[in-house]
């Protein structure tokens, strides 16, 4: 039989990007939201802020610093199971819009679908 050799993941396009604030629409988190620390576009998740806490435990290492216990730490969430959250309407899905700039250029910014503000801080 062939082996089955694992395929790489598809590239996902993740339209959501670091410092954006988004709410966990399934999953253990449910319902929690934060701050996008991290976009892993190859995996197709996140890191967000206090979400998805998972607990490490480590041995002192004193030679290089590390204290024993428990850590608390974030894990990667998949981006399906988030939503980005709208200033001003709460979550909502990413639009987008193609604003012309003065120098005749094309720019696209990500807008909200439910009030059509715009999602990208200047
Ligand atoms: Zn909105």
């Amino acid at each position: 039989m062939a082996k089955l050799k694992r395929k790489p993941a598809e590239p996902v396009r993740i339209d959501i990007k670091k410092n954006d604030t988004v709410r966990v629409i399934s999953g253990r988190d449910k319902g929690k939201s934060g701050r996008v620390l991290d976009v892993d576009k190859d995996r197709g998740k996140l890191l967000v802020e206090h979400v998805m806490m998972i607990k490490r435990h480590t041995r002192p290492n004193p030679s290089k610093q590390i204290k024993g216990g428990i850590a608390e730490r974030e894990s990667p969430i998949a981006v399906s199971n988030v939503m980005i959250v709208c200033a001003q309407c709460g979550p909502s899905r990413i639009g987008h819009h193609i604003e012309t700039t003065s120098g005749g250029k094309a720019r696209r910014t990500r807008v909200c679908r439910k009030c059509g503000q715009t999602l990208d801080a200047k």
